[in-house]
């Protein structure tokens, strides 16, 4: 019974993939592209028409000049049969997006978080925000085939796990209580994964295999990503790397050890360093400018935290051995000194077959790399699409830049 199923699925998957690279397409010269017998072509037409997965269109009239009256009808695949819901919650905002199997975003919204808001009530405001972007994307909840939730913080089988930084949230069913309420099945992972998984699929690391995303923000974290897999470790742990120490005696950090990486070297410490040179109000925002415009102690600061940052990196590289580190977070489009800082130090410190054949970038997905992954660990998952009786509708589109 496996077998007679595996050759219908890949009779639709010919039929799908031939649509797909010829565009509209007639069902005579369907079945002479596909060599699949006419049956075979009625039977996969039919289902993807009755599924949705498939539209008919007239042919324009200049297709087919000689013979007047009813235009043939053409099979065109409908990108629209089916969706993702993309949710990424920071510490400050939340973006949601609704997205097509074929990659296009067909809604998207951002929401500001005040500071300090509970599990709960941040639960409310993404459901609100959901819905809107759902309503705003004109796919109705049926279509949508499932939810991807980023989350500031380690997530393990689907929770966040009791002692973790975010303990407001340990305990939450965030995953029962988002499906429940936004009628869609709902998994969450940490933002620093699924912003490794966006910039593997259709940003700076497409293509590659094993790579690692780290994000310098008010914290500092990463996605490791292994032979194309993100590796979660055994508690959702795996990528935490603003909590290595590099000074044993220095800052408290609120994981209660002292001296962690994120101490020295995400934005908090930073900012301290320069309040006394540029003010008290200075903003990331303000770095970011000051350091393009070339102030020294700006550069001066970010590069001293990319060294940090790059310590580390040379560490985690001995282990794993990736072929690129992908930078994102606010500073990674603030000019040279933090990409430099952190591949002077990789370079200094790691090994030439390690430090070779690796690529130090910059994210090109920028505040969006989280969201991007939500959608993308739906819509970029061909086994899940499978498994759910559907189909990639097209190739993840080539990266921007
Ligand atoms: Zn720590």
């Amino acid at each position: 019974v496996g077998s007679l199923r595996d050759i219908r699925e890949a009779h639709r998957q010919r039929v799908i993939d031939v649509v797909r690279d010829h565009g509209p397409i007639s069902r005579a010269h369907l079945q002479a592209v596909t060599a699949l017998s006419r049956t075979t072509v009625a039977a996969v037409v039919g289902e993807l028409l009755s599924s949705g997965f498939a539209i008919e269109l007239p042919a324009p009239p200049a297709a087919n000049p000689a013979r007047p009256g009813r235009p043939p009808m053409l099979l065109s695949l409908n990108a629209g049969a089916a969706g993702a819901l993309g949710i990424d919650i920071g510490r400050h905002q939340i973006r949601v997006a609704v997205a097509d199997l074929a990659w296009t975003v067909l809604a998207e919204r951002v929401a500001e978080l005040d500071d300090g808001r509970s599990a709960d009530r941040t639960l409310e405001a993404v459901v609100r925000l959901a819905e809107e972007v759902l309503d705003a994307s004109g796919l109705s909840r049926s279509r949508i085939v499932g939810a991807v939730v980023g989350l500031p913080g380690p997530v393990a089988r689907g929770k966040v796990p009791a002692g973790s930084l975010l303990h407001d949230w340990a305990g939450v069913r965030a995953t029962d209580e988002l499906s429940l309420r936004l009628g869609v099945p709902v998994e969450i992972d940490n933002d620093a994964n699924l912003a490794a998984l966006g910039e593997l699929a259709v940003g700076a690391a497409q293509g590659l295999e094993d790579i690692v995303y780290v994000r310098v923000s008010w914290g500092i974290g990463a996605g490791i990503v292994l032979g194309g897999r993100i590796h979660r470790g055994a508690s959702g742990l795996a990528g935490e790397i603003g909590h290595i120490n590099v000074e044993p005696d220095g800052r408290l950090c609120a994981c209660g050890n002292r001296g962690c990486l994120g101490t020295v070297a995400a934005l908090g410490p930073m900012l301290d360093l320069l309040r006394p040179v540029h003010g008290a109000g200075l903003t990331p925002a303000d770095m970011r400018d000051l350091a393009i415009a070339g102030d020294p102690a700006v550069q001066r600061v970010i590069g001293d935290a990319g060294g940090e940052i790059g310590r580390v990196l040379a560490g985690l590289c001995h282990a794993i051995n990736p072929s690129a580190i992908v930078v994102g977070g606010e500073l990674a489009s603030a000019g040279p000194a933090l990409l430099e800082g952190i591949r002077g130090e990789l370079q200094r410190s790691a090994v030439t077959l390690v430090f070779e054949p690796l690529s130090v970038t910059p994210g090109v997905l920028g505040e969006r790399a989280s969201l991007v992954g939500a959608l993308a660990t739906i819509i970029a998952d061909r086994e899940r699409l499978r498994s759910l009786g559907l189909f990639a509708l097209a190739d993840p589109p080539a990266r921007a830049s």
